[in-house]
């Protein structure tokens, strides 16, 4: 695992299992309130950001996922009180196929003999309307549409670190994907979308390779634009596993996306009745 500090109120932790990328992010103020968005994926490394977050002054009291995937939605192991704020399409998803993160996690942690402390919980959880925005004290962050990869997913950008969260979307070290929810279509969609947020800023956090330059990220952009345009695959990650997924991909190439179920208000597992106080939310309004 590594920690990579962007900005005083930013950190970002890279997992040691496929990189993926987890952002602690703090507000303004006297006590500022804190959040984690995504997660790592081992044991040692949930325990690490617990502890980063308290030497470092971030008072988490709120999670956010990028998407639904099982290995973005291990935060309540390193903050069991916190409540998970979602897409309202990943609320959906999570509703409709209950208990499917904790499979997948447990297959994952019976084939490498991972022991965990706890089973995971994802305990309340908070349907997000995206685009929309999250205010933390003075500051705003602004919640975009990064549907693709999957048939949910936001993307975050904080504007005060000039740092944009972007899910499973320009890695340096994997190929594009998507799964029956999503399409190449809607991926490519949401590349449009970052083409315009990438180069206001500093730093990109992407799902699974760190914190990378703007510079990197429109590099990254511009491959996989070409890429998903004429089908020449960019030269990524390890080949056996490029090569996997670009035959995947091909196959999907021109599926159309299965829709995600509608979320189901009353029948939400366990939804607070008003969004908790620390995850001030209200729809985007572009005006
Ligand atoms: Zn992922």
């Amino acid at each position: 695992m590594r920690a990579l500090s962007l900005h005083p109120d930013v950190i970002v932790v890279t997992s040691s299992v496929w990189q993926t990328s987890a952002t602690l992010v703090r507000g303004p103020g006297e006590q500022p309130e804190a959040f984690l968005v995504d997660s790592p994926v081992l044991p040692v490394e949930l325990d690490a950001v617990t502890n980063l977050a308290q030497s470092g002054g971030f008072d988490v009291n709120g999670l956010l996922a990028t998407h639904a995937d099982w290995d973005h939605l291990l935060g309540r192991q390193a903050f069991p009180e916190a409540p998970l704020g979602v897409d309202e399409r990943s609320a959906a998803r999570l509703q409709s196929r209950i208990g499917e993160p904790q499979r997948k996690l447990r297959e994952f942690d019976q084939q490498w003999y991972v022991e965990r402390a706890v089973p995971l919980a994802l305990g309340e959880f908070q349907p997000l309307p995206v685009p929309g925005r999250l205010e933390l004290g003075e500051h705003e962050a602004e919640v975009h549409d990064g549907a693709g990869h999957t048939g949910d997913g936001l993307v975050l950008w904080l504007p005060w670190a000039r740092t944009l969260i972007v899910g499973d979307y320009l890695s340096p070290v994997e190929l594009p994907s998507w799964d029956e929810h999503g399409s190449r279509e809607m991926y490519r969609a949401t590349l449009d979308r970052l083409a315009l947020l990438v180069p206001e800023a500093r730093w990109v956090v992407v799902g699974h390779g760190g914190a990378v330059g703007s510079d990197e990220a429109l590099r990254v952009l511009d491959e996989d634009r070409d890429y998903l345009a004429g089908g020449e695959p960019p030269s990524r990650g390890p080949r056996s596993v490029a090569k996997a997924q670009h035959a995947a991909n091909l196959a999907a190439w021109d599926s159309t996306a299965v829709p995600l179920p509608e979320l189901a208000e009353l029948a939400l597992p366990g939804a607070p009745a008003a969004p908790p106080a620390d995850l001030d939310v209200r729809p985007h309004d572009p005006s």
